[in-house]
């Protein structure tokens, strides 16, 4: 998994104060450059590394601790919670409210997997009890209605777009419109992507946001794009009002740090990532169990939410075996 190398170099520098008695000025100095090193080795941004080096220093004033307390769990809950503030723009997501339409658009660059997250978290939002909707708003990609159709078809979720239609705000307002009057709850929107940050990217998805007036816009982000993250983000930041972020491929090889920390400057908080090609491979996010799991100590907030999930799909189909005709 992506960040498990970072992961495992930060475990062992905060283990390798365990194998030094005292534990002084020099040995958190040592500890923190492995740390920053790996970050860095890992693609997270510079001035953030900086940060939290900082922050970590001016929180821990090790000569003077008293003799009783264990130093060597205040360096790592320290070093743990300026992983976690890293991660935290301090501000929750919008969260989608029942019995009422809710409108998402997602942007991001052509490839970062945004047609396929769409679907993804259409599906996780209606196994949640929602009633979800897609509508293509990408008309520049030949055969992006095709891809979301054939997404959305097998996801049984009600989709919307044209084949003949070039003026995707217009699309755009047409599928929300059709839904909201259908009662659908959680309508979302799906822009072009294009290849790189382009003025005409830009315009357009200012265009598709002035006529669907979403509640919310989420930022979908590949793992995989490396330093290049903090700027992509910095400019989709600047053009639409950036509510939440999707990071994908998180089932990947790559170093991954870039996109996780870019998040930051979008001031807006992750809340999925994508784990792989199908359609359940997608993962509500959490900051205290991504840094736990990503330091190999467990996860145990997605292990209860994946609990309760088993709970609700057993409940089911205890349900349907008793009473065959019951809504499921
Ligand atoms: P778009 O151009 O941003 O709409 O990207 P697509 O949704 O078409 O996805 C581009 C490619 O990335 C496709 O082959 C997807 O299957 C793949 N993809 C999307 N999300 C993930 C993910 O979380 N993990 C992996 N391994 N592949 C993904």
């Amino acid at each position: 998994m992506v960040l498990a190398d970072l992961g495992s170099k930060i475990a062992v520098a905060l283990r390798k104060m365990t194998q030094t008695t005292i534990i002084d000025q020099t040995v958190m100095n040592d500890m923190l450059s492995e740390i920053c090193k790996a970050l860095l080795q890992a693609d997270v941004n510079i001035a953030q590394v900086k940060h939290l080096r900082e922050q970590v220093k001016q929180g821990v004033d090790i000569e003077q601790m008293a003799g009783g307390i264990n130093k060597r769990k205040v360096l790592e809950q320290s070093v743990i919670n300026e992983l976690c503030s890293m991660l935290d723009p301090g501000r929750l997501p919008y969260a989608p409210k029942k019995k009422q339409a809710n409108v998402i658009m997602f942007v991001g660059l052509q490839g970062c997997g945004k047609t396929t997250t769409c679907t993804k978290y259409a599906y996780m939002m209606k196994r949640k009890g929602f009633k979800c909707a897609l509508v293509c708003a990408d008309t520049f990609r030949a055969g992006a209605f095709d891809q979301l159709k054939q997404n959305a078809t097998k996801a049984k979720i009600p989709f919307y777009g044209s084949y003949t239609e070039t003026d995707p705000a217009m699309i755009a307002a047409e599928g929300v419109d059709k839904f909201k009057e259908e009662g659908y709850e959680i309508i979302i929107v799906d822009t072009s992507g294009r290849h790189m940050q382009e003025q005409a990217l830009f315009e357009e998805m200012e265009q598709v946001s002035l006529a669907v007036d979403p509640d919310d816009v989420v930022f979908v982000m590949d793992s995989s794009i490396g330093q290049a993250a903090h700027d992509q983000a910095s400019a989709f930041k600047g053009k639409v009002a950036v509510g939440s972020c999707i990071i994908t491929k998180l089932d990947g090889h790559a170093k991954g740090g870039g996109a996780l920390s870019a998040v930051a400057a979008t001031g807006a908080p992750i809340t999925h990532v994508g784990t792989g090609e199908h359609i359940e491979d997608f993962e509500d996010f959490e900051v205290k169990s991504f840094v736990s799991r990503m330091l190999g100590k467990g996860n145990i907030a997605g292990l209860m939410e994946k609990m309760k999930q088993a709970d609700v799909d057993l409940e089911k189909q205890v349900r349907y075996t008793t009473h065959p005709y019951s809504p499921l």
